[in-house]
Formats: C-alpha cells, sequence, structure tokens
C-alpha cells in the first residue's frame, strides 16, 4: 500500500528508545547469552528497516521474523546477522531459506518428512538451517515428546542438506502473575533438551515476558514488544526495567465547526450535539487500522482531552473540542501533549485488546517518522 504524505498522519518512531530498550535488557543478560531482535510484522507497526538497522546497533546480535518473507526483506535489504523464521514456511521456499541462509522451523514429523523429500528433488548448495520447535503447552507448533524429538535428530543427521543449528519453545502465560502453567512448560521443554544427544548451536525459550520475569534458559532472547518499550503483560505485571515506548500517532484538525445543538456528526447520525458545539476533523479512519470501535475515545488537542464524536470514517474522524482551535492543530493519538499522554495501551484497554493488536493493525497508508531523540 502507497503511503499517503499529503495528509498530516503521522507514525513517528523514536529509534533512541528502542535502542534504550536493548540496552536495559542487554543489562539482563546471562553470561553467554543474545539478542535477537523480533522485527516480525513490519517490526510491530514501527517499519522494519529503520527498526532492524536501530536493534543492531544497540547491539542485537540476529533477528526473528513470522514469514520467509519478512526474513528475504531483511536479507534482501543488507542485513547478515542470522534470521530465524518463527512460523512454519511452505516448501516451496525450501530452496531459498538455504540460498539466503535463514533459519526456518521444524513444525513436527510429518512436516520434517515432507521437507526431506522435498530437499531431495533440489540440489541446495548451502545446508537448511533447521530449529525444532518444541511445543511444551502453546499447542501451536511443535514435537512434543522424547521419541519424536529423537527421531527428528536422526533424520536430520542422516542428511547433509539438513543443519540441526537450534531447538525452541514458546511459553504462553509467561506474562501471567499464576506462573504454575509456565513452570510446567520449561521442566517439560528441560526435559526433551536434556535428553538431546547433542545440543544445537542456539538453544531459545525467552521472549520478553519471559526475559522480564522468569528464569534465564537457552543462549538467545527473542525480544519483541518490551524492545520497543511496551510492557508485556499489559498492566497486570511490572516491569523491573523502565520501558520506554518508542511510537507516537499524531494528526492535526484539517476542519474546525461550530455546530448548533442537535447537529448529527457522521454516519448514521449516532452522535448529535448535545448544545452548540467545536468539532473537529482528523483524517485518520479504519482503513489506517483506527478501527471503527475507538468511537467515543478521547485523543488530545492542546493538552486537552477531546473525544471520538459520531462513527469512524474509512478515512476521516469527528472529534469534539473543548473550545475554538485553530486549524491545523496537532492532535495526538498515542503519546504526550503538555500534562497529558495518551498511550497503546490505553487504546487496547478501550477496544478490549493487547497493545500488540493495536501497533500491528496500523496500516501501512500511515507514513513512519524516524527521530533519534537524545537521551
Ligand atoms: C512473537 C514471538 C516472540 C516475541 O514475543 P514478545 O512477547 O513480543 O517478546 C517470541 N517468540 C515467538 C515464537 C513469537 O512468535
Amino acid at each position: 500500500m502507497q503511503a499517503s504524505y499529503y495528509r498530516p498522519t503521522r507514525i513517528t518512531v523514536d529509534l533512541s528508545a528502542i535502542k534504550e530498550n536493548i540496552e536495559l535488557h542487554k543489562q539482563k543478560l546471562a553470561l553467554g547469552q543474545s539478542i535477537f531482535a523480533v522485527v516480525k510484522a513490519d517490526a510491530y507497526g514501527h517499519g522494519v528497516l529503520p527498526v532492524a538497522k536501530a536493534a543492531i546497533e544497540a547491539g542485537a546480535v540476529g533477528f526473528c521474523v513470522a514469514t520467509l518473507d519478512e526474513a528475504l526483506e531483511l536479507r534482501t535489504n543488507g542485513f547478515l546477522e542470522p534470521i530465524i523464521v518463527l512460523g512454519p514456511i511452505d516448501y516451496e521456499g525450501l530452496k531459498l531459506a538455504s540460498e539466503y541462509e535463514i533459519s526456518i522451523p521444524v513444525v513436527d514429523l510429518d512436516y520434517l518428512d515432507g521437507l526431506i523429500a522435498k530437499v531431495q528433488t533440489l540440489s541446495l548448495s548451502k545446508p537448511l538451517l533447521l530449529h525444532l520447535a518444541i511445543d511444551s503447552g502453546m499447542s501451536r507448533i511443535g514435537i512434543r515428546t522424547k521419541e519424536e524429538l529423537h527421531q527428528a535428530e536422526a533424520k536430520i543427521s542422516a542428511h547433509s542438506d539438513l543443519l540441526f543449528e537450534g531447538i525452541f519453545t514458546h511459553f504462553s502465560t509467561a506474562d501471567q502473575e499464576d506462573d504454575s502453567y509456565f513452570k510446567q512448560q520449561i521442566s517439560m521443554f528441560k526435559a526433551l533438551l536434556g535428553s538431546l544427544s547433542q545440543q544445537p548451536k542456539y538453544v531459545h525459550v525467552e521472549n520478553s515476558a519471559t526475559t522480564l520475569w522468569h528464569e534465564t534458559l537457552g543462549n538467545i532472547v527473542r525480544l519483541g514488544i518490551s524492545m520497543y518499550g511496551l510492557n508485556p503483560s499489559g498492566k497486570a505485571l511490572e516491569s523491573p526495567i523502565t520501558l520506554c515506548p518508542a511510537l507516537s500517532l499524531t494528526s492535526a484538525l484539517t476542519q474546525v465547526k461550530f455546530v448548533e445543538k442537535g447537529t448529527g456528526i457522521g454516519y448514521g447520525k449516532t452522535y448529535v450535539a448535545q448544545q452548540d458545539e467545536w468539532i473537529g476533523t482528523v483524517p485518520i479512519g479504519y482503513a489506517d487500522g483506527f478501527i471503527r470501535k475507538y468511537q467515543g475515545y478521547q485523543v488530545l488537542v492542546n493538552g486537552q482531552l477531546c473525544e471520538i464524536v459520531g462513527r469512524v470514517c474509512m478515512d476521516q474522524m469527528m472529534i469534539r473540542l473543548p473550545e475554538q482551535v485553530a486549524l491545523g492543530s496537532k492532535v495526538t493519538i498515542v503519546g504526550r501533549d503538555g500534562q497529558q499522554e495518551r498511550t497503546l495501551q490505553d487504546m487496547a484497554d478501550y477496544v478490549d485488546t493487547i497493545h500488540y493488536e493495536v501497533a500491528c493493525l496500523l496500516s501501512p497508508r500511515i507514513p513512519r517518522v524516524y527521530i533519534e531523540e537524545k537521551r
């Protein structure tokens, strides 16, 4: 999608916040551990290439992504660091994964059998870098028993085109107060890890929440949400480090008008002016990922909270202003204005979801602008 530059809606990403978050996590690493920056989904909506560059500058040594296409985007833009794809890839992508030295997950034994059959039809010049996914309780992807693990190990070592490079798992409750299921998952993974005849180069189990609130295990940390300065648990657990949010979302008033009491605002006339009011129009809508559920949410103009009135349209929305304000006044949807701050967490709370989803939904139509604020 083409980004729209000729309107004032912008996402501003402070790369120094991302760097600072990485620095803070680096101080928490165990000996021999390093950070792989998780930059899937266009770096959680922050924009993958600038974020990837900042992450490496701050000391990350590799990347994790969700799809082969995301990995190829990094490679073809000059990133030479190790890249791990976390989600299953189609066999059609195996040749590219080998050629570009991109590590891919083994979902289960059936997947591995199909992969081996496919690889035998290809003449690979470099081995495929495989990471065995262990399903320790998330029930998403992965091998679940020691027997399967040993079979997988044997099948991989029987083929010179395959390299057993890594083993990993993912925790489903690392961001929750109750750690009983987490403990079950980690002990299951440890048992499988301990039964390997030889440990691969990379062992990785830690997402942001695991790194912040649990024991360390493995030599790579898959750092996602907290690198962007957001608390993985939302508001459930307090972060032991002070995270700096990197993203802000701003726009400006493209029209300011006086409406008389009783005037309908927006599609369906779901809001009617309660009295004579000042209404501002803001060029952002659900096609930007700012969904209709935000009707009634408050954004900031001149440091004051202003309610979104009427339905959010595809490309625009209207807000109620406390008084007449200048055309072109800044509208802060995420970020600070005066004494007030609106966060991705506030947005998530309002529509009953998590900030991960709010950030990922912000569409490529909104231009991303990068700054490095001095800290
Ligand atoms: C997305 C993802 C991560 C990163 O999680 P955060 O909560 O953002 O740190 C780590 N590991 C896997 C397997 C993932 O899918």
